[in-house]
């Protein structure tokens, strides 16, 4: 009998995993994932930015989770030999539209505690010489990191402190009952205490398991990228992100320094067929069928006909993509992109057609699930862990006897 089984080895789950068994070191904890390595999804698919929590509606569990992951994320990476870059974020605004919502932007910036510079379109050539725009927003805070290794630096804590991992664990089924969960992979079953469920593209599907309506879907929608030719690695100093409409705050491309040194230009976003469909061609009928009987992402397609055909209409023409970026990067041509692997976001969506815009958890007697982590979840996902934990610490409070031989203790990771 496991205390707690964790389903998902992406950043959420491995950091839930790690602080668990700090805060009970003697507790059996297991974590399961599907693929036979950690991070295989959107954590190990994404464009690698520690944000500093720009956009976010202030007080939100997105604004506050992302500024404390700000800080937590690069005292992780110091304390466990990570690399990271504190190359700091580029807003640039290119029409008077974008300007006044700069202007906006820049209030929340301060309603969400951030540190920012403004910039005219003088000094914004100087700090950027390759980009034009009429004014910027620098936020120093923004930082790059590889998250892939982020969670292996989790996990290997995880193991340390003797919790277990099982790879190629895909869970089918699962029961609860009043002494806890019963979790089904093909190869085993798995009895817990208590089920944390952390699985990104499939949360809704994991929730269903349980016979809970989970009262939203979720939505793949795939963010494709290009790499800039190796010429271009210092194209740019810092990540250069143009100013979002208000209303879809997350679209828009821009050119984000990687880690490794290279520059990539993206990601758009497109509704995918198939909710692990790295590739335009990639589609799967029962993703598509659920989808289209969902009358809630039917109702966001009707809404989002025409963002939706043109974010369509770039994905297939390369000449449209680098329209978007030469608005701020004139000098980029299109033999300047090369190709680079897409990444698909989970995004949840609700039966009225709306975008669940903040981080969502769905909690019963013996369970947790994270039900919608989308961007900046990666940045957030040590808040996360520590909010999880506190979930758990209050579902064992309301059954004291049942979590008797836990002992918590105050452990830094
Ligand atoms: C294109 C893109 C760009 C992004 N850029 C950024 C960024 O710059 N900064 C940032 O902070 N965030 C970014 N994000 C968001 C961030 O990557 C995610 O929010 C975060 O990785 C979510 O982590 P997760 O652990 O919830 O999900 P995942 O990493 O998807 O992990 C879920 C895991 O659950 C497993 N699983 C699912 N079902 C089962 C099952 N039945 N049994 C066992 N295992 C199962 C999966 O195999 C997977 O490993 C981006 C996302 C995308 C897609």
């Amino acid at each position: 009998m496991y205390d707690f089984v964790i389903i998902g080895g992406g950043i959420i789950g491995m950091s839930t995993a790690m602080q668990l068994i700090a805060t009970y070191p003697d507790a059996r904890i297991a974590v399961l994932e599907k693929e036979p390595e950690l991070a295989q999804h959107q954590t190990g698919h994404n464009s690698g930015v520690i944000h500093a929590g720009v956009y976010y509606t202030p007080g939100s569990l997105k604004a506050r989770f992302c500024l404390a992951g700000n800080q937590a994320t690069k005292v992780f990476c110091d304390r466990h030999g990570i690399r990271y870059s504190d190359c700091g974020k580029m807003l640039v605004a290119t029409t008077p539209l974008e300007m006044e919502r700069m202007r906006a932007l820049w209030e929340r910036t301060a309603a969400n505690g951030l540190q920012r510079e403004w910039l005219n379109a003088q000094q914004l050539q100087e700090r950027e010489p390759n980009i034009v725009g009429l004014g910027g927003i620098f936020v120093p805070s923004s930082s790059i990191v590889s998250y892939r290794e982020v969670t292996m630096a989790m996990a290997r804590v995880f193991q340390q402190a003797g919790g277990e991992i099982f790879y190629q664990a895909e869970v089918q089924a699962l029961h609860e009952h009043s002494q806890g969960v019963v979790v089904s992979t093909p190869q085993a079953e798995f009895s817990a205490r208590y089920l944390v469920t952390c699985s990104g593209l499939m949360a809704d599907r994991l929730v269903k398991m349980l016979g809970i309506e989970p009262g939203f879907m979720i939505c793949p929608f795939r963010g494709e990228y290009f790499r800039l030719a190796s010429q271009h690695n210092n194209i740019v100093n810092h990540l250069i992100y143009p100013i979002p409409d208000p209303a879809v705050p997350f679209l828009g491309v821009h050119l984000t320094r990687m880690i490794d040194g290279s520059v990539t230009v993206g990601p758009n976003a497109v509704l995918a067929w198939k909710r692990e469909g790295y590739h335009k061609r990639d589609i799967s009928w029962r993703d598509t069928l659920e989808m289209a009987s969902y009358a809630g992402i039917r109702k966001l397609m009707y809404q989002n006909l025409s963002l939706g055909v043109g974010e369509m209409k770039n994905s297939l023409f390369k000449r449209g993509y680098l329209k978007l970026v030469q608005k701020y990067c004139p000098s980029l041509t299109e033999q300047d992109l090369w190709p680079y692997p897409a990444g698909v976001r989970a995004q949840a969506v609700s039966p009225e057609g709306k975008l669940i815009d903040d981080f969502l958890f769905v909690t019963t007697a013996r369970t947790i699930h994270v039900c919608n982590a989308p961007s900046p979840a990666a940045t957030s996902a040590l808040p996360i862990g520590q909010h999880i934990v506190g979930k758990v610490q209050a579902l064992l409070e309301k059954q004291p006897s049942s979590g008797a031989n836990l002992r918590a203790a105050v452990t830094a990771v």
